[in-house]
């Protein structure tokens, strides 16, 4: 008897799921959707365009998505084409691996004016995420600061600093590439509450702020004088101590004053974010840093600003009938376990933290866990996966992109694009269902 299992995003924690599945159980039954009509989650919607070797990862979940048994199902959301029940009721296992594609808010007033953006909608934005085309941020000003210590905020002041030269060869989408070129901005601001030790930045990442053609980097060395202290765990340690000496080594710097610069600013706690019609100051507090912990002085100050990213985390959002945990953000769940034959994994489980890599790990861990659970409960035998799940998606209408369908989207933007571009995407549903179609 084969096992049917349905899972639920395309992402890296999804695949990785499935290719550990198909690698205990070679007949295992595996039919995997996406609300979008493409597969692959953040390596094509949130890894930065410019890095293009991490995105390479894709190939290898093209292999697990071609596998005999396992079946896409892009352009169908979970909640909306098909609710929660029905995937119970047609499969012996769920595997929620949604990821976590909302912004955390920064909860300070202003938050909501004009010119202020999460990381989820900016990112999505230059990345091509049809959800997020229309964003159109205000890049007309000449300050921009971004909120945040971790490698999505590196990101963020890296893509808007490069040159389109420096871009040539990512697969920034046209309209994001044409908005930053045209972008006057000479200031980017990299804002952390605490200080550089606790930054979350990964060293690779942080060094290449320094190789910027247009952009020096401001550091203020009296900032990045600190060591790492005692309460930073062991396995943690080496790479503050790599983040230490490159901030150093940004600090040192000297030569002939470029165009553009990225201050790094630490002990800085956003307060409130100001402005009328838009957004116009960012006001901060200094902090001080008590057992890892960001602790405020009393000293403000302001820095003028045109435009706002925040990039300081992202929630799941709630499912239908999925118990949710409102604290935390994400599925409410007992490693991984949601209830019986239910499962998460990836960022919906845990949270955004890890690389692509960590999720293949976990999966190995879920996977083991699942195999365990069926062992104890094996299935009756009574779910038959897609044959249900096909005539309710027939009877809603729903356009699925099935796996060949992808690649003809993938085909056609790998065409269109201008060399040395790797692809131009397409990034409305109308013109992504355009290219899935078969003439
Ligand atoms: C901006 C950014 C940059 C990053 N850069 C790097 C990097 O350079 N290197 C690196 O190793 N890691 C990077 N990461 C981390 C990496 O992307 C994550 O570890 C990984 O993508 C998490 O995988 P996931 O499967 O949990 O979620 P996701 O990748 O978000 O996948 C979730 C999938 O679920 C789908 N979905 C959501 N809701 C539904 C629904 N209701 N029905 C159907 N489908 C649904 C989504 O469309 C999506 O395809 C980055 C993350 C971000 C945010």
């Amino acid at each position: 008897m084969s096992i049917h299992v349905a899972i639920v995003g395309s992402g890296p924690s999804g695949l990785y799921t499935a290719d550990a599945l198909a690698r205990i159980w070679p007949d295992v039954e595996i039919d995997v959707f996406d609300r979008l009509p493409t597969p692959y989650g953040l390596v094509r919607g949130g890894i930065a365009p410019d890095h293009q070797s991490t995105k390479a990862v894709a190939r290898a979940f093209e292999r697990t998505l071609s596998r005999a048994g396992t079946r896409f199902f892009g352009n169908v959301e979970i909640g909306r084409d098909l609710s929660y029940d029905e995937l119970k009721a047609a499969y012996d296992v769920v595997v929620l691996s949604v990821g976590a594609e909302i912004d955390r808010p920064l909860g300070i007033p202003g938050e909501e004016l004009p010119g202020v953006y999460g990381a989820a909608a900016f990112v999505g934005w230059y990345n091509g995420h049809p959800r997020h085309r229309e964003l159109d941020p205000l890049l007309d000003g000449r300050a921009l600061a971004v909120i945040g210590n971790g490698n999505v905020a590196l990101d963020v002041v890296r893509v808007l600093a490069k040159t389109q030269a420096e871009l040539a060869d990512s697969d920034i989408c046209a309209h994001a590439a044409e908005r930053i070129g045209a972008a006057q901005l000479q200031d980017l601001y990299l804002i952390g509450r605490r200080g550089p030790v606790e930054a979350s930045f990964t060293p690779i990442e942080l060094a290449e702020l320094g190789e910027l053609g247009r952009c020096d980097i401001v550091v203020d060395p009296a900032a990045v004088a600190a060591e790492v202290g005692p309460e930073i765990p062991e396995k943690e340690v080496k790479v503050r101590q790599r983040n230490l000496e490159i901030l150093r080594s940004f600090a040192a710097r000297v030569g002939e004053p470029k165009p553009m610069r990225i201050h790094i600013l630490f002990n800085a706690a956003p307060v409130a974010l100001l402005g009328e019609q838009r957004v116009s100051g960012l006001e901060l507090e200094r902090t001080r840093v008590v057992g890892g912990r960001a602790e405020p002085t009393g000293e403000r100050f302001e820095l003028s600003i045109d435009t706002a990213v925040a990039a300081i985390g992202y929630l799941t959002g709630p499912l239908p009938g999925v118990p949710f945990d409102e604290k935390r953000g994400r599925f409410a769940n007992d490693e991984g376990l949601i209830e019986p034959g239910v499962y998460a994994a990836g960022w919906c489980k845990h949270g955004p933290r890890g690389v692509v890599g960590t999720n293949r790990t976990d999966a190995g861990v879920l996977v083991k866990r699942i195999a365990e659970d069926l062992a104890a409960a094996p299935p009756s035998g009574g779910k038959t996966g897609t044959g249900a799940i096909d005539a309710l998606l027939r009877e809603r209408n729903v356009r699925v992109v099935d796996f060949a369908a992808w690649k003809r989207i993938d085909a056609a933007e790998i065409a269109r694009a201008l060399p040395p571009k790797p692809r131009e995407k397409f990034v409305t549903p109308e013109s992504l269902l355009a290219a899935a179609a078969d003439h």
